[in-house]
């Protein structure tokens, strides 16, 4: 199978420490002196960017968190003047402000070119149609990808989301051979196959690459079964980049890390100590080629294992288990991470105070769903049917504005949510 980029896909690994240990120190010196974040949190500890001598070092700096990224809203985490930016991506899924991303055109070029590595591990190649189903829009999802394939010079056909009868006609009238989509959107494409009557046959998909929310070895056979295509896992993270941080080759045996770019450590996730290579802990990431955005020891939030052993496909990079799980009470839905405090915010907003509510995260017909309970309170729920479903109307628009799913919203008895108890958290999640 073909590799992308040969020679840093395939470092000799005391040449990519060097490789990393000269990127990191570049990347240390430019957020010294460019970020106030960081700055202020490198002279609390005195520590200079040339104190980093080796990779272990960086152990010693402090993380960077989503909260941390949300107070520098709009630009503060911006490490080049705004004239230098070319693109601009935000998340809306934070818990206070959205997070804003930027892109140099270097930013942009490296970023195509590490979609294309992990295009290319899939098994895709200049020959392939691709149909990319994610999102265009304020979130990478879509973005990277697409230029990734353009840079292969395969076509891409960048349909979105959603339409799921056109898409399937586009699909086969197009003859699309590889599939962008999340898990839960390439069962919904396989629904929708049956309910045309179509047979998988007819189509001409032979690889299909799914990320964006968590899936199953289970979902991923019965989505190969269906759709007659290889599915292949890979792994996004928006705010270090987007897609393009790490993905699956033939073997399917982790996810290969570019390492060259993203120099990572597994954490505990309780203490914050670095935890020694194969063992479960929270994925930290620092970008050391990232020039508007750069981020040191970013926690993700999302727990992995990271294995350094030899890959049969002959890439030297690290690999990343399938993600296990989240650290935060973070949810993610439809590939978008929510914070439910997030739902109290808007709530807040828009009746004065918050109200008890919990949500209630569940699978149906493998296409997720948000349904947000809220306890019926005298005065903000009104006895009158019509101003009801007025209010309701409203809530709703609110809430997917504000955390970018269209929720369920239920109405529920006073006192049927007692969050204090353990039978009822503010989250829960069926899907598990
Ligand atoms: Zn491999």
């Amino acid at each position: 199978m073909a590799i992308y980029d040969r020679e840093a896909e395939q470092l000799d690994r005391d040449y990519l420490v060097q490789v990393q240990l000269e990127r990191l120190q570049a990347t240390l010196h430019r957020v010294y002196k460019n970020v106030k974040f960081y700055k202020r949190t490198f002279d609390r500890l005195g520590f200079l960017p040339e104190d980093c001598l080796s990779l272990e070092d960086l152990a010693r700096l402090p993380f960077t968190t989503r909260h941390d990224l949300a107070r520098s809203y709009p630009y503060e985490m911006f490490a080049v003047p705004l004239r230098e930016v070319v693109r601009i991506h935000s998340s809306t899924g934070s818990p206070g402000n959205p997070i804003v991303m930027g892109y140099t055109a270097r930013d942009l070029r490296n970023w195509a070119k590490l979609a294309a590595r992990i295009l290319t591990a899939a098994g895709v190649d200049r020959d392939d149609v691709v149909q990319v189903t994610l999102s265009y829009g304020l979130l990478t999802s879509a973005f990277g990808l697409h230029y990734g394939v353009e840079l292969l010079g395969a076509s891409v056909i960048p349909t979105g989301p959603g339409a799921t009868h056109r898409q399937v006609q586009i699909m086969r009238d197009y003859r699309t051979t590889a599939l962008i989509s999340t898990p839960g959107y390439a069962m919904v494409i396989a629904d929708t196959l049956e309910e045309m009557g179509l047979d998988a046959k007819e189509l001409h998909l032979r690889v299909g690459l799914l990320a964006g929310e968590p899936w199953t070895e289970d979902m991923r056979r019965d989505i190969e079964d269906r759709l007659l295509l290889t599915a292949m896992d890979n792994y996004a993270l928006s705010e270090a980049m987007g897609p393009g941080v790490a993905g699956e080759c033939e073997h399917r045996q982790g996810m290969h890390l570019n390492e060259d770019h993203f120099l990572p450590e597994i954490i505990d996730p309780a203490t914050g100590q670095v935890l020694p290579p194969g063992q479960l802990g929270e994925l930290v990431l620092t970008t050391i080629t990232r020039e508007a955005t750069p981020l040191v020891r970013f926690r993700t939030g999302d727990l992995c294992r990271l294995t350094y052993g030899p890959c049969p496909c002959g890439r030297t990079l690290a690999r990343l288990s399938r993600i296990a799980g989240r650290t935060d009470n973070v949810v993610i839905v439809k590939g978008i991470n929510i914070f439910p405090e997030r739902v109290g915010q808007v709530l807040a907003g828009l009746v004065g105070e918050e109200p008890v509510y919990q949500l209630v995260i569940g699978r149906e017909r493998q296409l997720d769903y948000l349904e947000i309970r809220i306890e019926v309170r005298e005065g903000l729920f009104f006895d009158k049917m019509t101003a009801q479903r007025e209010f309701l109307g409203k809530l709703n628009t609110k809430l997917t504005q504000g955390i970018g799913v269209t929720p369920r919203v239920k109405l529920v008895e006073p006192h049927s949510i007692n969050r204090a108890a353990e039978t009822s958290p503010l989250v829960i999640d069926l899907r598990h």
